[in-house]
């Protein structure tokens, strides 16, 4: 190893490093005391109106500064159930930050996202106890997901009073929070601690029950007079080229899942990530903290029309991830092991059916990398076969809901990644939330 790439390497933290590490009690008030507490009773505060969950910034940056972290979170937890792990993992720099009325004058934005983890870290901390169920409401709701969508979903309507059962098929709540999120933004904590408020809620998680399998359609309708459909996505979308299946080629989340749990993959030092959304910008920066020297992420459109956020790619720039636009993979070599990707030059066509130009590959321009690992991101695959056993109708193999997140049988609603195709755990945290509240209105009528 060159002395410049040791050099690197030492700076290269773990995997497991938090990338927004907690602030301490001072400096949190310190930094708390920078908001100029903006809005009124007219008009919400900027970073408030950027927040999907309708977070009261202002008001909680004031409690934080006097003194008041757990009535802090209790105005972060009102609005959202999820404010701990929010706090972690949601893209700021797109949301309240990138609102904060600071960075019009050129000054850094408040650390909103890092003082609502030093609130709620407190809170959770001493169990606090922030809402009381009002009587029981005679009807039960079935929640199918223990992700973001459906503990928020779950959380409102318990805090409504309606009876609450969540189906989970997984042993362990949180949904792409727990197996998918980068283990630098979160590993588990503070998820336990938020589902351990749900359920002192009222609201039971039965795991390792998948509908549809364990539980049929008939049996889900009979015990419940409403059902909330918050079961995401599904495994990652394959690239169906020739290759797929040597040894060293992953697909993203079996890879980001392995580390989650502890067991660090085995990567060589030429790392290649297919895609250009956030998971592969996040597949890319873990090789980095895995020790890959090289780490190259093929996209096959152009950086304008990544899906990616803009705060990611730099960060993964800044980290040495370099990036080859307009080229699409052919197919993977190699001898039992992935040696070579065969790659193809990309121009930019007529306009698809969202607008974006569709990739056309330039004849004659193929050209061989050599890799050592390549990691697949292009996506995940839409549950399709369960929405159709379902009898829901679908738009684009999505969910299709009327404002209310109701679907087209009137007992079923659905939000979160089920719906809009993958966005942020803030998002299905939103979805969640207005469907419960359209879910009683539906019952009481
Ligand atoms: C790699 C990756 C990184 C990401 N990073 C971020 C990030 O940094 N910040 C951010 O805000 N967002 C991020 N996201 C997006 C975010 O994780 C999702 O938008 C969010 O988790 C969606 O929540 P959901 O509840 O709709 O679905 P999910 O989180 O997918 O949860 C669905 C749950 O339903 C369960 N389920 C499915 N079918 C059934 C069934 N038939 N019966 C019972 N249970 C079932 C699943 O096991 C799962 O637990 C990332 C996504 C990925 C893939
Ligand atoms: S926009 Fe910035 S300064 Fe204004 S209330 Fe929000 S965090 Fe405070």
């Amino acid at each position: 190893m060159s002395v410049d790439l040791r050099l690197r390497h030492e700076r290269i933290p773990s995997v497991y490093q938090e990338i927004h590490p907690p602030l301490d009690e001072m400096t949190a008030v310190v930094e708390a005391d920078r908001c100029l507490e903006c809005g009124g009773p007219y008009a919400p505060a900027p970073c408030t109106a950027a927040c999907p969950a309708q977070v009261p910034v202002p008001q909680f940056i004031r409690a934080i500064r006097d003194g008041r972290p757990d009535e802090a979170a209790r105005l972060i937890f009102e609005a959202n159930i999820l404010g701990g792990s929010c706090a972690r993992v949601c893209p700021v720099e797109e949301l309240c930050e990138g609102a904060c009325v600071l960075t019009k004058e050129g000054r850094r934005a408040v650390s909103i996202g890092r003082l609502q983890r030093y609130a709620t870290d407190v809170a959770l901390s001493h169990q606090l106890n922030f809402f009381t169920r009002p009587g029981w409401k005679p009807y039960s709701v079935g929640v199918i997901g223990a992700g973001p969508a459906g503990l928020a979903c779950a959380a409102e309507l318990a805090k409504l009073g309606y009876e609450v059962v969540v189906y989970e098929s997984r042993p362990e709540p949180g949904g792409l929070i727990t197996s998918a999120i980068a283990p630098y933004k979160q590993m588990k904590e503070p998820l336990p601690a938020e589902v351990a408020m749900i359920e002192r809620l009222g609201v039971k998680v039965q795991y390792g029950v998948t509908v549809g399998r364990d539980m049929s359609r008939e049996e889900l309708e009979r015990k419940h007079h409403a059902i909330f459909l918050g079961v995401g996505l599904g495994a990652d979308t394959r690239a169906r080229i020739p290759g797929e299946e040597l040894a060293g080629v992953w697909d993203s989340l079996e890879f980001i899942e392995q580390i989650k749990r502890g067991a660090l993959p085995k990567i060589g030092p030429t790392v290649a990530v297919i895609g250009g959304g956030n998971t592969a910008i996040d597949v890319a920066r873990e090789s980095i903290r895995l020790g890959a020297q090289d780490v190259m992420v093929l996209y096959r459109r152009t950086e304008a029309q990544m899906p990616a956020f803009k705060h990611e790619v730099k960060a993964a720039r800044k980290e040495g991830v370099h990036f080859y636009f307009l080229t699409a993979p052919l197919r993977f070599l190699g001898d039992g092991k992935v040696r070579q990707i065969e790659c193809i030059h990309m121009k930019l066509g007529a306009p698809d059916k969202s607008g974006r130009p569709t990739p056309e590959p330039v004849p004659g321009t193929e050209f061989i990398l050599d890799v050592d690992t390549v990691i697949k991101a292009i996506g995940q695959e839409k549950r399709v076969e369960f929405f159709t056993m379902l009898g829901l109708e679908l738009e684009g193999g999505l969910v299709k809901v009327n404002e209310g997140f109701q679907t087209s049988r009137e007992k079923y609603f659905a939000g979160g990644d089920c719906v809009n195709g993958g966005a942020t755990v803030v998002e299905a945290v939103r979805h969640g939330k207005l469907a419960a509240q359209a879910i009683a209105k539906f019952l009481k009528t």
